[in-house]
């Protein structure tokens, strides 16, 4: 069995995300596009520009507000980070955003600090990589990269300290950003009202707390069925073929199937002290995917 059904403690789903995630970081950006049709670029593209980063309503010069602060959580490869960053400094003509992608996983984040190479200098001085588990921001650290040319991993297998991540902790302030971020994250986390906890200590009044993530598509009986088979038959074998590695997709497929519902994660959202307006999510073709949106009051 894999331990998306199995009775795990905390310490051993952390151990274990670790492990996959590590696993499937080079070939996560590729996968993503196979498993998804494609459709996670949309339900990205959609979500950054739903939360619409440094756009002002009051002018089309400096943003009043100040620099504007987001945390995107679990960002791994910085798929969201960028957009956000291409959002408020090219599309919303707006410099003042300055975006930081945090996640547990020092293998991702490295490919993501790698990708980012690409970005024009002023959105690469506006983006900061941390480690951090979402569940507690008051311990981060600064990314310390893997090495990725052959010199460099030369050079650090003389250096063993390369390998060392930094010691150095630092905390996320309580009401210090503006909007919070998790994409195709939040499942993974062993601890979610302690993370979304975690996400109302940081945001300021007003901040937002916005999450992408996979959900229950079964309002369209047929629709979800043909979905399933995709799920928990094609996934794992394309994860085998290209990836070379079943169990790690196998999880990725049974973690959103333990997920909960939509309304229920926002019946968790609000028990975390957010405002949610509406429903409070938004299903995306036809709920394989959902929006969750809360605002600290
Ligand atoms: N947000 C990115 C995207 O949409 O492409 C990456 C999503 S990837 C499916 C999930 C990420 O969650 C991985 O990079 C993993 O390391 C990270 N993760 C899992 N548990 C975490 C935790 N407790 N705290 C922070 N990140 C975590």
């Amino acid at each position: 069995t894999h331990f998306g059904y199995e009775t795990v403690t905390e310490g051993e789903k952390i151990e274990r995300v670790a492990g996959v995630f590590t696993s499937v970081a080079e070939s996560y950006d590729r996968m993503n596009d196979l498993m998804s049709f494609g459709w996670h670029r949309v339900w990205k593209d959609h979500f950054v520009a739903s939360l619409n980063p440094g756009f002002s309503p009051l002018t089309a010069g400096p943003d009043p507000r100040g620099p504007q602060h987001i945390l995107d959580v679990a960002g791994g490869t910085g798929d969201i980070a960028f957009r956000m960053l291409h959002t408020a400094h090219v599309l919303n003509s707006n410099p003042s955003v300055h975006v930081t992608i945090s996640d547990i996983n020092r293998a991702m984040l490295t490919v993501g600090k790698q990708r980012s190479a690409v970005l024009p200098a002023s959105q690469q001085a506006a983006l900061t990589f941390t480690e951090a588990n979402a569940e507690d921001l008051t311990r981060t650290r600064p990314l310390h990269p893997y090495p990725s040319t052959a010199a460099e991993a030369a050079s650090a297998s003389e250096d063993q300290s390369f390998f060392a991540p930094s010691t150095a902790t630092a905390s996320i302030p309580s009401a210090s950003l503006d909007l919070y971020t998790v994409a195709f994250g939040i499942r993974n986390f062993s601890n979610i009202p302690a993370a979304l906890r975690e996400a109302h200590r940081v945001l300021k009044p007003g901040g937002v707390f916005a999450c992408l993530e996979f959900s229950k598509a079964d309002k369209h009986p047929v629709f979800n069925s043909l979905y399933k088979e995709w799920s928990f038959r094609a996934i794992p074998l394309i994860g085998q073929l290209v990836a070379a590695d079943r169990d790690s997709y196998q999880y990725l497929v049974e973690s959103i199937e333990r997920f909960p519902r939509q309304e229920d994660f926002r019946d968790m959202i609000v028990e975390a002290g957010f405002v949610v307006a509406g429903q409070g999510y938004e299903d995306l073709t036809g709920g394989v995917a959902a929006i969750h949106k809360g605002m600290k009051p």
